[in-house]
C-alpha cells in the first residue's frame, strides 16, 4: 500500500528519480546492475544518494546489508545525516529500521571494522593499534634515525616527505621509482636509502603490532584478493553506495570492485570537476572508467539542475571551471534568481580582511541569519589565524574545521599515548612518547626500555623486571610501570581507567606545562567522550580514525543547539553548503598555493578548489582580495609579508560575473593612518590597479 503514494519521489526531478528508481522494481529481489550518477556540484547528487537508500529500505532491502562510503570523514558524516533525515522522513513510523543502518563511514572506518572482524583469518593480531599520520611519521623518523640516514652530509627529505612519498606508493599501487619520478623529482638520489627505509617502517610495524591509515586500505584489499574472504566480504553486502568517487584512489577503487565484482548492488556518485585530492594519489580516472568495468557496462545518470545557489553565484563559478585545461561536460542550470552578483573584495591586508568579514557576519546575523549558516573557507589552515583574533577580541564563537585537532595538543596525546601502550604494548611510538615523560629519561634509556621489552613475548611482565633507570627516582619507575600493568590488565574498568589514566599524568602535565589548568580541562572533556565508547579498543580507534573539530572554546566542542561561525580549509568544506560564503586570500600565491606553482596538473587542480570553494554558497558569497598577506616561505629584507595579486583564475575576462569593490573606502585618514603604520604602498592606485 505504501507504494501506491510515492510521495517523497515527487520533489525529485525526473533524472533524479531515474537514479534513486534504478532496478528497484515491484518484485525485484536482486540487486540491480551497476549505477554512475556524474553531475555538478549542487545537483543533488548526496541527496539523490540519501533517497536511494531511503527507496531501498522502504522496498525491502535490509539496512544491516547497505553499505555506505565516502573519501574524507566531514562528507560522510554529511552523508549520515541526510540519509538520516530523508529516511523519516519517508520511512515515517517505520524509521526505526533506519537506526539498523550500521556500516556507514570513510572507506578507512569501514576498513578498520573489517580487519578487526577478520584479523584471524588473515593472519594479524586482534591487539593492533591505529597510527594517525603523526604517529606514522614518528615511526618513520624513528626508522630514519636508526639507519643512520638524518646525519648524512646532503639533506635526506624530512620523516613527513618520506612518509607522503611512502603513502603515494600505497595507495596509487606505484612502484617508488615512478612516484619519485613524477611527484618529488628531489628526492630521486634517494631512492636506494628510501627502499630501505620504507622495508624498516614496514617491518617495524608489523614486529609493533601497529596499523597506518594506508595499511587500513592495504590490508583490505590484500584480504579482497582472496576469493574465499572477498565472497564472503562482498556477501555481507546487498548494495554498496560511494558518494564523492571522485576522490577515491587506486586502492579504494579496487576495494569496492572486489566487493561486488560484477558491479550488481554498486552506486557511485561523484563529480569530476570537484576531484581534488590528487596530492593522496586520488585519481578522477575511477569515476571516469567506472561503466567500463561491467559488462553490460554501468548505467549513468547526469544531473545538469543546480539547486543550491543562485544564478549569478553559479555563472561565476561556471566560468570559472570553464577555463579550465580539462572539458567538464556539465552545463549546470538554476532558476534561482538574484540581483546580487558574487563580490570580490579587495582589502589592505589580512587585519582588513578579517575586519571585513566580521562586519558583515554581524549584519547578517542582525538580519536574521544564524551564524552557523555562515563560513569563512581557506586553502590552508593557517590562513584564518588574523581572522581567529579578531573573532576572539569580538567574543563571535567559531568552530574550525580541518584545522589543528584537539587530539594534537600535545597533553591529550601524552594521555593516548598511555592508553594505547596499555592496549598494546608493542607500539613503540606510544611507549618512546610515554618514557620520555619521566624526568631523566631521554631517548637513549627510552629505546633500551622499549627493546627490552620487545625482545620478550610478555612485555609487560618484562617491564615489570626493568631495574629503574639511572637519574630517574625510584618511587617514579614503580608508579609509571604499576599504571602501565594495572592499565594493560583492564584497569579500574572502561571508562573508569582514565581518571587512573589522569591520575598518573597529572603530575608530569603540571610540571610540563605552565598553562596546566586549561589542558587539565581538556583531558576531563576527553574522559568524557571516552564515556560514549564501549571499549578502550573502540575509542582508540575511532578517535585516531574519526577526531572531534577544533573549537574556539577550552571547553570542548560546542553543544548541538549553540550558534557558532564555520571556520573550515576548502578540502573539509566538501559536500556541504552554506548560505553565506567568505573565501580567504584569493590571491595568486595562496589559490593557487605556492606549492602548487608547479605542474599544469596542480594548478589545475587549484582551480577546481576555487570552484569547490565557490559553489558552496547558496545565497552570497565574498572572495577576499588582500594586497598583502603573510606567507610561510621565503622573507622578503625580513619581511613575512608578501603583495598579492587577484587570483590568476578570476582573469579580466570574468570580472563582469563578479561586483568588484574594495573596503574600507581608502580614505584620507586611511592613508595617513597607512603611512604612520609604515605601509609602503598608495592604497587608492593598487586598489584601482587589481581590478584593471
Ligand atoms: P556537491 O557536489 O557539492 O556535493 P550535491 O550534488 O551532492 O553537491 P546536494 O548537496 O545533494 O548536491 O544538493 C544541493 C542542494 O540542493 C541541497 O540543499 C538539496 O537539498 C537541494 N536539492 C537537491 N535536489 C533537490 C530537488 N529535487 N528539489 C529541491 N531541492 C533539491
Ligand atoms: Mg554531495
Amino acid at each position: 500500500a505504501q507504494l501506491e503514494k510515492p510521495s517523497h519521489l515527487d520533489k525529485l526531478n525526473p533524472q533524479q528519480r531515474r537514479a534513486v528508481e534504478h532496478g528497484v522494481g515491484a518484485r525485484a529481489t536482486a540487486p540491480a546492475g551497476p549505477l554512475l550518477i556524474i553531475a555538478g556540484a549542487g545537483s543533488g547528487k548526496t541527496n539523490t544518494l540519501a533517497h536511494r537508500v531511503a527507496h531501498l529500505i522502504l522496498n525491502g532491502a535490509d539496512p544491516r546489508r547497505i553499505l555506505l562510503m565516502t573519501f574524507s570523514r566531514r562528507a560522510s558524516v554529511e552523508m549520515s545525516r541526510r540519509v538520516e533525515r530523508i529516511a523519516r522522513t519517508v520511512l515515517g513510523g517505520n524509521g526505526a529500521s533506519i537506526d539498523a543502518l550500521a556500516w556507514a563511514g570513510t572507506f578507512h572506518g569501514i576498513g578498520a571494522r573489517l580487519l578487526r572482524e577478520y584479523c584471524e583469518q588473515i593472519g594479524l593480531d586482534p591487539a593492533f593499534t591505529i597510527h594517525d599520520r603523526e604517529d606514522s611519521a614518528d615511526l618513520m623518523n624513528l626508522e630514519r634515525h636508526a639507519l643512520g640516514f638524518s646525519k648524512t652530509e646532503t639533506r635526506f627529505p624530512t620523516k613527513g616527505t618520506c612518509l607522503a612519498i611512502y603513502s603515494r606508493c600505497v595507495n596509487a599501487e606505484q612502484p617508488l621509482d615512478d612516484v619519485l619520478n613524477s611527484s618529488f623529482r628531489w628526492c630521486a638520489a634517494w631512492a636506494k636509502e628510501l627502499k630501505e627505509l620504507f622495508a624498516g617502517y614496514v617491518e617495524a610495524k608489523q614486529r609493533q603490532n601497529v596499523l597506518d591509515y594506508d595499511d587500513l586500505l592495504l590490508y583490505w584489499a590484500q584480504m579482497m584478493g582472496d576469493p574465499a574472504l572477498a565472497a564472503d566480504v562482498g556477501g555481507r553486502f546487498d548494495h554498496v553506495l560511494v558518494d564523492e568517487y571522485q576522490d577515491t584512489n587506486r586502492l579504494q577503487s579496487s576495494v569496492l570492485l572486489a566487493l561486488k565484482r560484477d558491479g550488481r548492488g554498486l552506486t557511485v556518485v561523484g563529480d569530476d570537476a570537484q576531484s581534488i585530492y590528487s596530492f593522496r594519489a586520488a585519481t578522477v580516472r575511477n569515476i571516469l572508467d567506472f561503466p567500463k568495468h561491467f559488462d553490460p557496462p554501468a548505467e549513468v545518470v547526469t544531473l545538469d539542475r543546480n539547486y543550491r545557489s543562485t544564478q549569478p553565484i553559479l555563472a561565476a563559478a561556471n566560468g570559472v571551471i570553464d577555463l579550465a585545461a580539462e572539458r567538464f561536460t556539465k552545463n549546470l542550470w538554476s532558476d534561482r534568481e538574484a540581483a546580487e552578483r558574487p563580490r570580490l573584495v579587495g582589502v589592505r591586508d589580512e587585519a582588513d580582511q578579517a575586519r571585513y568579514i566580521v562586519e558583515r557576519v554581524l549584519e547578517n546575523r542582525e538580519a536574521g541569519a544564524l551564524l552557523k549558516h555562515q563560513a569563512v573557507l581557506f586553502r590552508a589552515s593557517h590562513h584564518s589565524g588574523p581572522l581567529e583574533v579578531e573573532l576572539a577580541q569580538r567574543n563571535i564563537p567559531f568552530v574550525k574545521f580541518g584545522g589543528l585537532k584537539f587530539l594534537d595538543a600535545a597533553h591529550v596525546k601524552d594521555l593516548l599515548a598511555l592508553l594505547r601502550f596499555a592496549e598494546n604494548p608493542r607500539d613503540r611510538v606510544a611507549g618512546f612518547r610515554l618514557l620520555q615523560l619521566l624526568p631523566g629519561v631521554g631517548p637513549t634509556t627510552a629505546q633500551r626500555v622499549l627493546d627490552r621489552m620487545h625482545a620478550s613475548t610478555h612485555p609487560v611482565s618484562t617491564l615489570e623486571e626493568v631495574p629503574t633507570p639511572a637519574r630517574v627516582v625510584n618511587a617514579e619507575w614503580s608508579d609509571f610501570v604499576s599504571t602501565v600493568v594495572a592499565l594493560h590488565a583492564g584497569g579500574a574498568g572502561w571508562p573508569a581507567e582514565i581518571a587512573q589514566a589522569r591520575a598518573w599524568y597529572d603530575p608530569h602535565l603540571e610540571r610540563l606545562h605552565e598553562d596546566a589548568s586549561p589542558r587539565r580541562a581538556d583531558l576531563l572533556q576527553l574522559e568524557q567522550i571516552a564515556a560514549g565508547y564501549p571499549s578502550r579498543q573502540r575509542f582508540l580507534t575511532e578517535l585516531t580514525l574519526d577526531p572531534p573539530d577544533a573549537t574556539s572554546d577550552e571547553a570542548g566542542p560546542p553543544l548541538q543547539d549553540e550558534d557558532y561561525l564555520i571556520l573550515s580549509t576548502i578540502h573539509s568544506a566538501k559536500g556541504q553548503e552554506w548560505k553565506s560564503i567568505f573565501v580567504l586570500n584569493v590571491v595568486d600565491g595562496c589559490i593557487p598555493s605556492d606549492l602548487g606553482t608547479g605542474t599544469t596538473a596542480e594548478i589545475e587542480e587549484e582551480r577546481r578548489l576555487l570552484y569547490v570553494a565557490m559553489t558552496r554558497a547558496k545565497d552570497d558569497l565574498h572572495l577576499m582580495v588582500p594586497q598583502r598577506f603573510f606567507t610561510h616561505g621565503q622573507a622578503v629584507n625580513g619581511d613575512r609579508h608578501v603583495y598579492a595579486a587577484r587570483t590568476r583564475f578570476i582573469p579580466n575576462a570574468l570580472l563582469k560575473l563578479f561586483e568588484a569593490t574594495t573596503w574600507p573606502m581608502a580614505s584620507a585618514e586611511d592613508r595617513a593612518r597607512s603611512a604612520a603604520q609604515g605601509v609602503r604602498i598608495n592604497v587608492g592606485a593598487r586598489m584601482r590597479e587589481m581590478w584593471r
